[in-house]
């Protein structure tokens, strides 16, 4: 075993950020402006927020943290902001090998879906981890969770999708679950993707796949309560919209939350299905129409944005986040982190991009990782840095908010914390001396 299960024991789950530049809490709707206190605190006790405010208002309590400055529960967050852990609502973070080869030959000219066609893309991941253990995805997954703590990241929502089959399918979520167990690394939401692929022993028979997911895939999945949602990949080759609304209407009477990728090359009308069956999101929407929007924005699904993908396929087009927002959808913005077409745990790189490709503001983009993050997941406490909210927070090495998108992919996280106790600290400070030039 490499986890330390008692690294973080002694900590108790307390925890003092104090001096901050900027404390930043994102609750709100999706355009209103960031609530931002300057030389701000928060105090994180047995593993909840106790409170945050200005140094002014530190209570006596926490204070006594702050003694000779050497008690590691205190840390000092001067030129630091302080966001909510940040939440990636979207990965599929659970497959075997990497797809560098693959990645090189989109470099030289071929695409997605013609690797996909010759065998390669999700089927290629699908054969890779029907070949694995349990242990063995455990033991390859696990620095690849980790990792999302250096970013920031504190809950990750991780899909299966790359068994298709009633075993390699339980096989995948049983060791997402396992991986939840460990503490030490971010908290996990599992989704069950059965129907991310056609796998190629159905090719020819795709209703009884269809029927292998509703009739015996779900039922199992909900008998060990091994899932939170259910997702559906709907898009030309993979699921109709008919299908897809069989199997996620199934998931909602058997007690799951709904997830759908829709629209995220072809516009089949997913947006719309995930509105009526109220799902807690739907995801990609590149080629949302007018009348997508406008469903989206009328309900209380949220619209979850993955920039990354768009880059990483080289689409040439993105998900229309403005008319999104304008219309008052609720967003989110995820990484999609996957072997295929986002290759990245890098959630505050996808701000920037939010902003730069989708049109969103800053205030958008960071609510979108946070809030609305939680949101997807139906876990909106996740998104709150106050009093009440769980013990979860993000500092990054940086004096404004502004500059996770201005400064794009150099603010780093310095301490990441879930439940009040670190899973992410870095050994080392930025030398940067701009401070007060970005401040
Ligand atoms: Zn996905």
């Amino acid at each position: 075993m490499t986890r330390a299960p008692d690294a973080r024991a002694g900590l108790g789950g307390e925890l003092l950020v104090h001096g901050l530049a900027q404390l930043v809490d994102p609750r709100g709707r999706t355009s209103d402006p960031l609530t931002i206190i300057e030389d701000a605190f928060v105090w994180i006790r047995d593993g909840e927020v106790a409170a945050t405010g200005p140094m002014a208002d530190l209570p006596a309590e926490a204070a006594l943290l702050l003694g000779d400055g050497k008690d590691p529960r205190a840390f000092d967050g001067s030129g630091c902001v302080a966001l909510p852990g940040l939440v990636d609502s979207h990965t599929h973070a659970v497959f075997g090998a990497g797809r560098a080869h693959e990645f090189e030959r989109r470099l030289a000219g071929a695409t997605y879906q013609e690797i996909a066609a010759a065998g390669g893309g999700i089927l290629f991941s699908v054969r890779d981890l029907r070949s694995r253990s349990m242990d063995d995805l455990i033991e390859i997954s696990r620095p690849r969770i980790a990792e999302f703590a250096r970013f920031g990241v504190t809950t990750v929502e991780v899909k299966s999708g790359y068994g298709l089959t009633v075993e390699d399918e339980l096989k995948t979520l049983r060791a997402i679950r396992r991986l939840s167990d460990e503490d030490d690394l971010p908290r996990l939401v599992p989704t069950f993707l059965g129907a991310h692929a056609i796998p190629e022993e159905y090719a020819d028979d795709r209703e009884s796949y269809v029927r292998l997911v509703i009739d015996e895939m779900l039922p199992a999945v909900v008998e060990e309560d091994l899932a939170r949602f259910c997702d559906v990949f709907c898009e030309q080759g993979a699921f109709t919209l008919a299908e897809a609304e069989r199997i996620l209407e199934r998931a909602g009477e058997l007690g799951l939350g709904l997830k759908i990728h829709a629209e995220e090359f072809t516009p089949l009308g997913g947006a719309e299905l995930a509105a009526r069956l109220k799902a807690a999101s739907a995801d990609h929407l590149v080629a949302i129409d007018d009348r997508g929007i406008t469903s989206l924005a009328a309900s209380a699904t949220v619209a979850t944005l993955l920039p990354g993908t768009s880059l990483f396929l080289k689409l040439g087009r993105h998900a229309p986040g403005r008319a999104l927002a304008d219309a008052g959808a609720t967003l989110a913005v995820a990484t999609d982190f996957n072997p295929g077409s986002s290759m990245s745990q890098n959630l505050p790189l996808m701000v920037p991009l939010a902003c730069l490709n989708l049109g969103l503001t800053i205030a958008e983009a960071v609510r979108g990782v946070t809030l609305g993050g939680a949101l997807a997941i139906g876990r909106p406490e996740l998104g709150v840095l106050a009093a009440g909210s769980p013990g979860d927070v993000a500092v990054f090495d940086t004096p404004d908010v502004r500059n996770l998108a201005y400064h794009y992919g150099v603010p780093r996280a310095v301490l990441v914390a879930r439940d009040g106790r670190p899973l992410w600290k870095a050994k080392r400070r930025s030398s940067r001396t701009d401070t007060a030039l970005l401040s």
